[in-house]
């Protein structure tokens, strides 16, 4: 149904197995899917947008400007591409994993992201779709009201209004508190914790004091923090910090009775970090 809305561009497996697929769209404007093997099962990352005009200051994909949405059809067909070429190389896959978490703020796509859902529970028979956010609150208000489940992950990244500013600037209009007002009422309303994503970077949100406000902002009944490390881009003025940080400061949290997991890092070396393969096509 969907297969000659992307025509593949490139594509790239590193040593793990992950694999990241760079389509050209019908309009020349390009966008990156990731095949990821997790413990539990085959995973994709998926793309809502071409860009994004989130700009965080870490990510390459706020390189890409201007961004347009995709459409429902354009997001569902990165899927059933990635399935195709898992099962030409002989895989089984039985989805364990869709997340709309590549390119682009998917809830500013809202309603294309949601048919999308919708489509990708049925096709893949998946349990849960999942999206990340980077704060936009109405529509997390809106989410929690929707009949189609997603899960929501919220990528708050500091603990501090000012630090998050650095990372997110457009994300001024709400602050740390509002955004975990909105994920406390999606958690109660759906009555399912929330993800909060924290990517953390060496000197800017990885000390100590970080993690106690951490666990002050977050109710354990209501939150799950993943620690995520950040995949180096040439020219970006972050540093990525060693696995013993990050264990480290997991502990302090689970310690504190917040379920709290270190995510593995995934395809460091065939730049799967969002954006990451196509801004240096672009360069
Ligand atoms: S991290 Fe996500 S929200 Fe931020 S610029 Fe990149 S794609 Fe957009």
């Amino acid at each position: 149904m969907t297969d000659s809305l992307l025509q593949l561009t490139e594509r790239h497996v590193d040593d793990e197995g992950t694999v990241k697929y760079l389509w050209t769209l019908h309009d020349g404007r390009r966008v990156e899917t990731v095949f990821f093997s997790h413990h539990a099962g085959p995973g994709q990352c998926l793309s809502t947008q071409t860009g994004c005009a989130v700009g965080c200051t870490f990510c390459a994909t706020a390189l890409q400007r201007p961004a347009r949405n995709l459409t429902a059809d354009e997001i569902v067909a990165q899927a059933v591409e990635v399935d195709r070429d898992c099962r030409e190389r002989g895989m089984e896959v039985p989805w364990r994993f869709v997340t709309l978490s590549g390119m682009g703020e998917p809830l500013l796509n809202y309603d294309n992201t949601l048919e999308a859902s919708r489509r990708l529970y049925e096709w893949t028979g998946i349990e849960v779709v999942s999206a990340t956010t980077s704060g936009v609150v109405p529509r997390i208000y809106r989410l929690a009201e929707e009949e189609t489940y997603v899960q929501l992950h919220v990528s708050l990244h500091a603990t501090l209004n000012e630090t998050r500013r650095q990372l997110i600037p457009t994300t001024r209009k709400w602050g740390i508190e509002e955004i975990l007002e909105a994920s406390r009422h999606f958690a109660r309303t759906r009555g399912r914790r929330v993800i909060v994503n924290y990517l953390l970077f060496e000197s800017v949100n990885d000390a100590i004091e970080d993690a106690h406000r951490l666990i002050d902002l977050l109710d354990p009944a209501l939150f799950e923090v993943h620690l995520l490390l950040w995949n180096e881009i040439p020219g970006f003025d972050f540093r990525r910090i060693g696995d013993e940080r990050v264990h480290d400061f997991r502990e302090l949290l689970t310690e504190a009775g917040l379920m709290a997991k270190a995510m593995p890092s995934k395809g460091r070396e065939i730049q799967a970090g969002c954006g990451q393969l196509l801004a240096e096509r672009s360069a």
